[in-house]
Formats: C-alpha cells, structure tokens, sequence
C-alpha cells in the first residue's frame, strides 16, 4: 500500500529525513516513535504534499502510483488522511457540511456522482454509531471551540466518514491526556479493518497500551533505525531513547 525507499527531505536547507525506507500493508497497524526532533512530523507532512518541505531524493509509492506526483488534494482523493491535514477549526463552516463537501471532492475525483441527502445521512448515522460520537458535536460549527477530547472525537469521526486507505496520525502526545488518547485508541480500534492501514506516530508509549501495532519503528535522526514488534516499544520505554543513540552512533 505505502512504499517509500531513501526518502530524503529538507526543509530551509536543513536536511531532515536522511534516507528513510518503510512499507505498510493493508491490514496492518505500524507504530513511528522516537526523540524530539528525529524528523516524525516531518515525515507525516512531507507524506501530506506540505510545500515547504522540499523532498531531495527517493520515491514514493501509494497504492501504486507515485505519491510524490500528486497534489495534497489527490492524495486524500487516493485514500490518504493525515489528521493535521483536515482543519478542526474552519470559521462558519459546520462540521457536517465540512465532511459533505470534503466526501463529494473525493467522489468527484474517482467519477463518482455525490451522495444523495438520504445517503449521506444514513452514512453519518452509521458512523456516529460505530465510533460513538456525540451527535451534537456533528452540526456544530468547526470554529466553536472544541475541547482537546472534542478535537479528536472527531478527528475520528472524520476517519470514520472518509474510510481512507492509510491514515497517519501524528498524535503530538504531549497535549493528549488519557481520555483523549482512549478516544483515539477506541476510535482506530474500531476502525481497523483488512483493507486499511494505520501509521500511528507517537513519542510515548502510553498510545500503544490501547492500540496494538503489528510493527514499531523507531526514528532517529531522519531514519528508521530499528523495527520489531511491540516488545520493541516495552523495551524504549524501560531503556529510553538514550539506548538508541548509544546503539546508533556506536
Ligand atoms: P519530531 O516530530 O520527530 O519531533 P520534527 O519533524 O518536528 O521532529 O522536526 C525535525 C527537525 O526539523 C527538528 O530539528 C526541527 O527543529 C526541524 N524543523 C522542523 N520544522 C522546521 C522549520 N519550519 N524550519 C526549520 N527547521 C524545522
Ligand atoms: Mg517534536
Ligand atoms: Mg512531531
């Protein structure tokens, strides 16, 4: 499903991502830890098609096309979501009507007529029900002030509604408190499926006590330098990242 190869990216000249190499099936759940700084969030916006991020060498593949060709845009078309790439606050706009325009953009692109009101309707309520979200916060306005909990309710509602192929949530964890992050964990349990795949970029373990990757990659300094199963996870977080830059320059 995603494949990158020696991906190298920079952003004002610094060099961030130092020849990066991973591949997520459909069906599998991948965990990216690692220090402050190692190039996570860099990797979840060069990922997204940010244009500040200039990608010097390396390719890309999603679903069989060349990722790094597309516009952001035909991306999330092709089945990508990065949470940070759907606005949470959008003045005047409502959520729902948010997720009306953003499902019938996606069909558009595949030659798809929009839902009807019928369908879309039944679809929100399928949804509400299977990630349990509050149906009240549906029709509130995206500018309302949502709570920290509230953003990611419906950040996973929005997974729910747009059904991508990979999702990659970089879960900035230090704002998360653990409501918040068995929300999450709750929402991306419910939704995993054989045909979907989920990058979950966390710099704790605590995420994972709720999730359970089938893989854990940890990077540092704009690589992947280690993989394994979640035993991999237990073990950064009895040994801390210390171990790792110890291991790497070594
Ligand atoms: P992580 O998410 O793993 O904490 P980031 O990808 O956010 O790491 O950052 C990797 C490196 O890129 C850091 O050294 C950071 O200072 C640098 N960096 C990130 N954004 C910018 C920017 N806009 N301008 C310059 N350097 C940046
Ligand atoms: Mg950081
Ligand atoms: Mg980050």
């Amino acid at each position: 499903m995603l494949d990158i190869n020696n991906l190298q990216a920079s952003i004002e000249d610094k060099q961030i991502l130092k020849g990066l190499n991973l591949q997520v099936k459909p069906g599998e759940v991948h965990a990216i830890m690692g220090p402050n700084g190692s190039g996570k969030s860099t990797l979840a916006s060069v990922l997204a098609g940010r244009p500040e991020y200039e990608v010097t060498a390396g390719d890309v593949t999603f679903d069989g096309k060349d990722l790094l060709d597309l516009a952001p845009e035909e991306r999330a078309s092709e089945g990508l979501f990065l949470a940070f790439q759907y606005p949470v606050e959008i003045p005047g706009v409502s959520n729902i009507n948010f997720l009306k325009t953003a499902i019938s953009e996606i069909r558009k692109y595949k030659g798809l007529p929009p839902l009807t009101a019928k369908e879309f309707l039944k679809l929100v309520k399928e949804k509400q029900e299977l990630v349990d979200f509050d149906a009240k916060l549906t029709n509130r306005s995206l500018n309302e002030g949502f709570s920290g909990g509230e953003k990611k309710r419906n950040e996973i509602f929005q997974l729910a509604m747009l059904q991508p192929k990979l999702a990659i949530l970089d879960e900035t964890d230090s704002g998360l408190d653990i409501d918040a992050l068995k929300i999450v964990a709750n929402g991306v349990n419910q939704l995993r499926s054989p045909d979907n795949a989920f990058v979950l970029i966390t710099h704790y373990q605590r995420l994972l006590e709720y999730i359970v990757p089938d893989f854990v990659h940890v990077l540092y300094n704009g690589k992947i330098v280690r993989s394994g199963t979640k035993e991999l996870a237990l073990e950064l977080e009895e040994k801390g990242y210390d171990w790792i830059k110890e291991n790497v320059s070594a």
